[in-house]
């Protein structure tokens, strides 16, 4: 189908990846589910195919290819059907790295990000805490200057990608903030720890779905980390999470978007092959309502996905887009994951089901890079604002993750 987004070699490119990912990885994907994990051939192989630096510079070996041949990938990542899977390689991808890539300096572009690209290192995000989540203002990992270091300390939680990550960058205090909550979102900072010095202790976070994703609570117990792996200017980092948050939503948008299509199919499968009462059970008009329902909500969503990565492509920075993207496509995908489950009975409610990890890690995309209530937040903020409506970019100091 022709678009205005994608081109012929966008086409060609989702081609190359759906067959990539179907030999490559479908087959040992529930296999990693167990192990928790990606193994290291499997980061090896992603970084030589050039996935894993779609939009980072090629002077660190990255593709610099347009944002909808990312958005190709990820949703064809998202097809996969499996939520684990997409976070353990977005996170490394287009969210932790992201910050070397905008705002690294030159070394750790070419130490970190570079390494990370070719899939020689494992990269994490680190930013919640078991006492700060969407609130930034309570972080309390702090770094302290001693000398050409600092040294720090505190606990990050749900770290995606936390058991196998080599580093991690992580969003620390580097000042008293001065503005709202106890701690003030202002004196942030972002710092590249490499997960093997002295003081960092990695711990499993057993959770409901995601499972390939490894997550992990990390530990910073007095860990000396040279000054220079300071991710661009001191307390600055709530201004480049914000900016850097908006490329995340987006990236949470696609990837759902690609579940959801993923979990319509299985579903269409199931209802056209599952006979009962003389029939096929997708010639029943129930099923059938619900299904045309959530079809043209998905045609929707693609919409609004899109037209948020060309604001962002054009060089904008669509917060309320990329926020109504995210709001929209991870609950479209609950939605779709509750119905495929229910449209299923009892096949897709056992365990080792498609429909019952879907719903699992379905769960997962409305909490993670903000959750629902905040996107509603921030898009009702920016509606309601004087003058203001999509199409108007809402950053303000009381933004959150
Ligand atoms: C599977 C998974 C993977 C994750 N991976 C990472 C990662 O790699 N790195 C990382 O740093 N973090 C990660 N997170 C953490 C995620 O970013 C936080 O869970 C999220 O920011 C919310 O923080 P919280 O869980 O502490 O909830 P809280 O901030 O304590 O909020 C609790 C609940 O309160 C509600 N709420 C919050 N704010 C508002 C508001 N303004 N108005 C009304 N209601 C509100 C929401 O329902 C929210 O779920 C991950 C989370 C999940 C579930």
């Amino acid at each position: 189908m022709r678009s205005p987004y994608f081109t012929h070699s966008h086409a060609a490119f989702r081609e190359q990846v759906r067959s990539f990912l179907a030999t490559e990885v479908l087959p040992h994907a529930p296999s990693w589910e167990g192990e928790r994990g990606l193994p290291r051939t499997v980061w090896k192989l992603l970084g030589e195919q050039g996935y894993l630096g779609l939009l980072h510079p090629r002077s660190v070996d990255g593709g610099e290819r347009d944002l909808f041949t990312s958005l190709v990938f990820l949703e064809e990542l998202g097809r996969t059907g499996f939520g684990g899977l997409r976070a353990a390689i977005s996170v490394h991808a287009y969210m932790a790295t992201h910050y070397l890539a905008a705002v690294g300096g030159p070394e750790l572009r070419r130490d970190y990000l570079a390494s990370a690209v070719r899939g020689e290192r494992v990269a994490a995000l680190a930013i919640t805490e078991p006492g700060a989540g969407a609130d930034l203002s309570r972080l309390a990992t702090t770094a302290e200057p001693d000398g050409d270091h600092f040294v720090v300390r505190g606990t990050k939680s749900m770290v995606s990608n936390g058991m196998a990550a080599d580093f991690h960058v992580v969003a620390i205090r580097t000042a008293p903030g001065t503005d709202s909550g106890p701690r003030g979102a202002t004196g942030l900072s972002l710092l590249v720890i490499d997960s093997d010095l002295p003081g960092v202790t990695v711990a499993p976070t057993p959770t409901l779905g995601w499972h390939s994703a490894g997550a992990a609570t990390v530990g910073y117990e007095d860990v000396r980390v040279p000054a220079d792996r300071l991710i661009g200017r001191a307390n600055s980092g709530f201004y480049y999470l914000m900016r850097g948050l908006q490329l995340e939503r987006l990236v949470a948008a696609t990837l759902a978007l690609g579940g959801t299509e993923r979990c319509l199919d299985d579903t269409r499968r199931f209802l056209t092959e599952r006979r009962l009462f003389g029939g096929a059970l997708s010639e029943k008009q129930a099923p059938s309502h619900r299904i045309a329902d959530l079809a043209t909500e998905l045609a929707a969503a693609r919409q609004l996905v899109h037209h948020a990565a060309w604001l962002y492509e054009q060089g904008e920075l669509p917060a309320t887009e990329c926020s109504m993207a995210k709001l929209y496509t991870t609950e479209l995908e609950c939605k779709m994951a509750d119905a495929s489950l229910q449209l299923q009975g009892a096949h897709g409610y056992l365990d080792s089901s498609d429909a019952a990890r879907a719903y699992r890690d379905a769960r997962a995309a409305t909490i993670a890079a903000g959750p629902s209530e905040v996107m509603r937040d921030l898009i009702g903020r920016s509606v309601l604002k004087p003058q203001a409506g999509p199409g108007s970019s809402h950053l303000g100091s009381g933004d959150t993750i």
